[in-house]
């Protein structure tokens, strides 16, 4: 293969330094003070635009979104929230949607031209939809190769014990190229904790892959459930490699109590993730990460059967949490901007990411003065590169 090399020239970096990034095949090979370079003939002038690490979209629904499509209005559910029926809508929904192949592309194209390079999707695999939803997913994801890193899960929308057969299917869609195993509300969908634990900590082990729990469940209910993820995550050794997304019972807990679970789930090396979804309590940020737990992000549902927002913009989410966090001073932006950043990285251990020597060339041109600024000012025009090479701008994906 050809070497190509590029430099990057005035870029600033977080710190507030101009700088010239060199590229050699994809990889970050040398950032120096802006000065002349002669020997490059490849230039890419940044312009003094603040230069970014892509953003990592660490929880989305690729199956599900209706962007790009006909504007399908929210039903609400008939007696307050319920997950149950919310699932029957969606299918309701799906059935008469766009194909699936189409509303994920759509999708994608809008989490890139906003700088997201790196994604975790869940996908639906249960009694009703099988592997189809999956066989979809993966082939557009071969579509995206180059363009964006997608890591899939088996997701059991319709809880594992209660819907026949789940537990072989999520067994198979990972054979099939699915990179981890989900969950769901084991106590409130499945009523039954340990049951379902004992599927996905069983094809973790089996198959040697992460694991991301999808958790709703509110207060105690949250609380237990975190705490038996946390046992078996250290009993496997499997820290660094769970997460819990939404974690909305930690939000119920008070201080005192939320401190001491912060601490298990620390030592237990689970990172959680949240969107700072609309009325929901949600995991208090600040307390978490000043226990050392990892704390990540993704937009979630975009679109779809369960809201109707969602710009697949992750510099927007790191907005929502910051506000919703009553998150004020720089450090505090900075420490939303992280979630969206080096805290997705780390939840799905990400090889080669970041703006260092050695890392891969992927990165987000914003106009802002320094990374504060832009989590509150969330500027539109962007230069996006994938491994050096520019992959979108002015909102488009470049192919
Ligand atoms: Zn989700």
């Amino acid at each position: 293969m050809r070497a190509t090399q590029t430099i990057f020239t005035n870029a600033k970096l977080a710190d507030g330094t101009l700088n010239n990034i060199t590229v050699q095949d994809g990889r970050i090979s040398s950032i120096d003070r802006a000065g002349s370079r002669q020997d490059i003939k490849d230039v890419v002038d940044i312009g003094g635009a603040l230069l970014v690490p892509s953003f990592v979209e660490g929880h989305i629904h690729l199956d599900t979104s209706f962007y790009g499509d006909k504007w399908i209005p929210h039903k609400p559910c008939t007696n307050g929230f319920d997950v149950h029926e919310r699932v029957a809508f969606q299918a309701e929904n799906m059935a008469a949607a766009a194909p699936m192949d189409e509303r994920a592309r759509n999708q994608l194209d809008l989490c890139i031209s906003n700088g997201a390079l790196q994604m975790r999707s869940h996908v639906m695999v249960d009694g009703s939809v099988g592997l189809k939803s999956l066989e979809t997913i993966l082939k557009v994801r071969e579509e995206y190769a180059g363009i964006i890193d997608i890591q899939l899960v088996a997701f059991p929308q319709s809880g594992i014990l209660k819907s026949p057969g789940t537990p072989e299917l999520m067994d198979e869609a990972i054979a099939m190229g699915a990179d981890l195993v989900g969950g769901l509300d084991p106590l409130s969908f499945d009523r039954d904790i340990k049951g379902h634990l004992d599927v996905v900590f069983g094809i973790a082990e089996k198959r040697g892959i992460d694991i991301d729990i999808h958790l709703h469940d509110a207060g105690t209910m949250g609380a237990m459930t975190i705490e038996e993820i946390c046992a078996r995550t250290t009993a496997l050794g499997m820290q660094g490699h769970v997460a819990v997304s939404h974690a909305y019972g930690l939000g119920d807990l008070a201080p005192e109590a939320a401190r001491k679970i912060a601490g298990l789930i620390a030592r237990s090396g689970v990172s959680i993730m949240t969107n700072a979804p609309g009325n929901h309590n949600f995991p208090p940020v600040a307390l978490l990460r000043a226990a050392g737990v990892n704390v990540f992000s993704g937009s979630d549902n975009i679109r779809d059967s369960w809201w109707p927002f969602g710009d697949g913009d992750m510099l927007r989410r790191a907005e929502i949490i910051a506000y919703r966090s009553g998150f004020y001073t720089d450090a505090e932006l900075s420490a939303a901007f992280d979630v969206v950043t080096a805290g997705g990285a780390k939840a799905l251990r990400l090889e080669g990411y970041g703006i260092t020597v050695g890392a891969k060339a992927d990165f987000v041109t914003l106009a802002a003065e320094h990374v504060p600024e832009a989590v509150v000012a969330i500027p539109k025009p962007r230069r996006v590169f994938k491994e050096g090479r520019l992959v979108a701008e002015n909102g488009s994906v470049i192919r």
